[in-house]
């Protein structure tokens, strides 16, 4: 079991030397490699997705990622920001499907912005498409940038697009992953203004006739994004674009107390995958020794699940969360009144201890 450990920029580096010290102490055998990717590999070797990394990332069964990002390089252009070390990725290793669940752990009800009863028992699923949309569109309506920004420019554009074949394979993966829970899927898109989003639900419909046994609903983003504070247990599989799925998923993730609570998988057709937090870099906590490692931590459970075959050892590894949240321990970002605060490596090390 061959994985490709990318900690990244600004807390990346802190919780991923987190999750690597649960898989250390699961008694498996790993092989794990460790390089350089955003900022940091911009620093050293002048592009935040070196060829080296890229390579060790296409050769292991898995990626365990941590974030990339700081606002020291929003002056760079943009194929040598952070971020394109990301987006690299997904592209190279083809990575189509981002599953983002959304769980609320009953001992985090009150860490919750909303009401109790709205997210008690709350456990949805995300479904992003992760490599077509707006954010690879082609042509990248850009003019050449100065310093990363369009000084004198009178317009700037990017093109959605979608094609059959990628809205086909994230339909199957909606619908497959819905008969594994209530079989239910809602699909998210703008189809009411825009063309890309009509064809979205035409292929989507068409393709839910293949699975007469699961309800498909259709839903604008407008829509979603408040039916996902209003009332979110009414959904159970979203599936929906890149960039609507980014910003469902960022809402998602608050409503459960944390993003630092919620974990991502990105796969390929495959099963290839890139396990992530959902988070960022967090550059205004870096460095402090208080970032929530969970994420990250249960990011290592899915990988084990769906990259590595390894199902005993990520319910093991879900178990020792709930049990650290049970005891009391919490980082400051899901702190309240009553609990411990601990560290990054405190709660590393209580997960493991919980193991
Ligand atoms: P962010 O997710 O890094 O942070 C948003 C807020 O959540 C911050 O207040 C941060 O302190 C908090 N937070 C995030 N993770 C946390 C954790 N584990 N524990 C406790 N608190 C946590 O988003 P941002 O501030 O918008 O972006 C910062 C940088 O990260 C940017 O450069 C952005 O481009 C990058 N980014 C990278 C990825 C990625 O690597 N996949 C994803 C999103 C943002």
């Amino acid at each position: 079991m061959k994985i490709a450990v990318l900690p990244g920029d600004g807390i990346g580096v802190e919780i991923v030397a987190e999750a690597v010290k649960v898989l250390n102490n699961l008694d498996l055998n790993f092989e794990m490699e460790t390089a350089l990717v955003g900022g940091a590999a911009y620093e050293t070797y002048g592009h935040p997705l070196p060829e080296a990394t890229l390579k060790l990332a296409k050769e292991a069964d898995a990626v365990l990622f941590g974030a990339v990002g700081d606002w020291k390089y929003d002056k760079l252009d943009r194929p040598l920001r952070p971020e394109q070390a990301i987006l690299g990725l997904r592209k190279n290793l083809g990575l189509f499907a981002n599953f983002r669940p959304a769980i609320c752990y009953e001992e985090l009800v009150d860490a919750s912005s909303l009401k109790p009863e709205l997210i008690a028992g709350l456990d949805i699923l995300i479904i992003r498409e992760l490599t077509g949309d707006i954010y690879f569109g082609q042509p990248r309506g850009r003019r050449v940038a100065t310093d990363g920004h369009f000084p004198g420019a009178e317009e700037a554009f990017d093109t959605m697009r979608y094609s059959r074949p990628e809205i086909e394979r994230i339909a199957h993966v909606a619908f497959q992953a819905a008969r594994k829970r209530s079989k239910r899927v809602t699909s998210v898109d703008k189809a009411n203004v825009l063309e890309t989003f009509q064809f979205w639900k035409d292929v989507v419909t068409e393709v839910g006739q293949q699975y007469p046994d699961v309800e498909l609903d259709h839903m604008y983003v407008d829509n979603a994004a408040m039916q996902l504070v209003r009332a979110p247990k009414k959904f159970d599989v979203v599936v929906t674009g890149n960039m609507f799925g980014d910003i469902l998923s960022d809402e998602a993730a608050m409503l459960t107390g944390s993003i630092g609570m919620l974990p991502s998988a990105s796969l390929n057709a495959s099963n290839q995958g890139l396990y992530e937090p959902s988070h960022g870099s967090a550059p205004d906590i870096a460095g402090k020794g208080i970032a929530n490692p969970l994420a990250t931590i249960l990011s290592a459970a899915m990988m084990l699940r769906f990259s590595l075959n390894q199902e005993a050892a990520a319910v093991r590894i879900e178990t020792a969360v709930k049990k650290v949240l049970a005891q009391g321990l919490r980082t400051a970002d899901i702190f309240s009144v009553g609990t411990t605060r601990v560290t990054t490596v405190e709660m590393g090390s209580a997960v493991v201890k919980a193991l």
